[in-house]
């Protein structure tokens, strides 16, 4: 099937139009046409060859919202019409104990990026949601619930479920108390699910200026990390810390915070952090842990949890021709607090 989008040509030119084509439906794919996509950190990165594995040309994008057009022979589970959505993933090995656990995005041989990765049956390049169509195996495939706002769910499929699913690992809820570092894409969606399965919640910040951006998406308070007598206040008062910093940072400040036997998970960084003391671990047997993404049936939960409550990530729609621009800002933080592109604005003859 013919289709484009925008697509990174090198590492140092903008995203420019690109053709291409998306693969014959096998009996177990399902074809949408591409209604949304959010834009991610990992797409800028990706797009820049920042973690060095990019291959080009390259369409980013894995915050994926459309509306299905054909399905194959053996598809059971959706038909012409719904609306669907994707991920970070497309396949996995389906066979491994953490597959079969319903963890595809930890699957024992790796699984397939929805872009920069490779068909495991053709070993073709992926390539993600800058475009007008995408064909995905259904067990890939996350239904969009009903009463879900199209235009605003689509990073829910990456900043969404990043930060879902160590809430859940580590059981956020009534009674737990939960910070969160970090103010973006990432940052946002863990207050407001946060708040959602009703942790205490509170946001730290360097200064008091997102103290109402902080309040507004429903936290409790907010904590500034260059306060020192505010942040000895506050030691072993966490049990949950979700770091979304997306760059090289150091954690010091953050570690006495939380309460024995808590845990600080980064879900933001990846690549090198500042050098650390162990003090503060052993001796609040403190934990850090890392959190990629989440399993299908962990985004579907999330999905259906956001329908329900209605919680919504805060979104700035652009047009696809706006991408470059978009990606600009996000290097400046000037967001609040995702980019969603509008792909009804591609035009045909990009
Ligand atoms: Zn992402
Ligand atoms: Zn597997």
């Amino acid at each position: 099937m013919q289709t484009h989008g925008y697509a990174a040509y090198s590492k140092d030119t903008p995203l420019a139009p690109y053709r291409f084509e998306r693969r014959a439906l096998r009996p177990n794919d399902v074809a949408m046409e591409i209604l949304y996509c959010g834009v991610c950190h990992s797409d800028l990165h990706t797009a820049r060859n920042d973690w060095g594995k990019s291959q080009y040309p390259i369409v980013p994008g894995h915050e994926i919202v459309g509306r299905v057009t054909r399905v194959g022979a053996g598809v059971t589970r959706y038909k012409v019409g719904d609306h669907v959505a994707v991920g970070c993933m497309v396949d996995s090995c389906m066979e491994c104990d953490l597959c079969q656990r319903g963890e595809e995005q930890l699957c024992r041989k790796g699984c397939t990026g929805t872009y920069g990765g490779r068909d495991r049956i053709t070993q073709e390049p992926t390539q993600g949601g800058y475009s007008k169509h995408l064909v995905v195996r259904e067990e890939f495939c996350l239904r969009v619930p009903e009463g879900l706002d199209l235009a605003r769910a689509a990073p829910l499929l990456c900043a969404g479920i990043t930060t879902w699913s160590p809430l859940r690992t580590w059981q956020a809820g009534p009674g737990s108390r939960v910070a969160v570092i970090g103010l973006g894409g990432l940052g946002h969606m863990a207050v407001k699910l946060a708040v959602g399965l009703g942790a205490d919640v509170t946001v730290l910040s360097r200064s008091k200026d997102k103290e109402a951006d902080a309040l507004a998406l429903g936290a409790h308070r907010l904590l500034v990390s260059a306060d020192a007598e505010a942040m000895r206040a506050a030691s072993s008062s966490f049990d949950l810390i979700i770091d979304t910093v997306p760059v090289r940072h150091s954690l010091k400040p953050y570690l006495p915070l939380l309460e024995i036997d808590g845990t600080l998970v980064l879900v933001g960084q990846i690549g090198p952090l500042d050098e650390l003391s162990t003090v503060p671990l052993l001796f609040g047997r403190r934990r850090i842990a890392g959190s990629p993404i989440g399993g299908i049936r962990e985004t579907q939960e999330m999905l259906d949890f956001c329908a329900e409550r209605n919680i919504l990530p805060d979104c700035e729609m652009i047009r696809m021709e706006q991408i470059n621009e978009a990606f600009e800002r996000m290097e400046k933080a000037d967001v609040r607090y995702r980019f969603v592109i509008d792909m009804a604005s591609l035009a045909d003859s990009d």
